[in-house]
């Protein structure tokens, strides 16, 4: 859940509250004000950590996935191209997610775009997530993991069809499972 979602959650419990508490109604809506405004503020400082379903502090992130993939999924890393076994991976199967296993890509999306990066023409449904920066469009528009937020890649128009889409993903990002 995107962390102005949480917020706007925490706004509509004070709410309710309110409602049933009458009495309380200015004193309680001073304290969602606040409330309201501390939660925005921290999530604004936290970033998008706190949003996803699955979630570990950074030090047990670093323990389950190691240095490399930890640089990749969860620093927003990009890995030195044609270095990925996956990018050779021609059997029938499912690409997962590396930090929380959940399956992102099937092979049957899979093609050879020349970049050194594993791509694919579509997610799965209910995959990935998205986010960009207006200014940074030009680069991509960066992909998450849509249970565990890990970084995977990024999306761009210069894919084949039918989608026209190019998922340009760091093969540490992800595991093969075979069919
Ligand atoms: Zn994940």
């Amino acid at each position: 859940m995107p962390s102005w979602q949480a917020a706007f959650s925490l706004g509509c419990y004070i709410a309710r509250a309110m409602i049933k508490n009458p009495d309380r109604r200015l004193f309680l809506g001073l304290l969602g004000t606040s409330a309201v405004a501390g939660v925005c503020l921290l999530a604004a400082g936290r970033g998008t950590a706190a949003a996803f379903e699955i979630r570990y502090s950074p030090a047990e992130w670093r323990r389950r996935l190691g240095q490399e993939r930890y640089h990749i999924l969860r620093e927003a890393g990009t890995e030195r191209p044609f270095t990925s076994a996956l990018l050779k991976e021609k059997r029938k199967g499912v690409f997962t997610c590396a930090g929380c296993s959940l399956p992102l890509f099937s092979s049957a999306a899979k093609y050879d775009s020349g970049t050194g990066w594993p791509s694919f023409w579509k997610a799965l449904p209910n995959a990935v997530t998205h986010s960009s920066t207006p200014s940074l469009a030009m680069f991509g528009i960066e992909e998450h993991c849509r249970r565990c937020g890990g970084h995977l890649g990024h999306v761009f128009d210069d894919g084949p069809p039918p989608t026209g889409k190019r998922h340009c993903i760091n093969g540490l990002s992800l595991s093969f499972r075979p069919a």
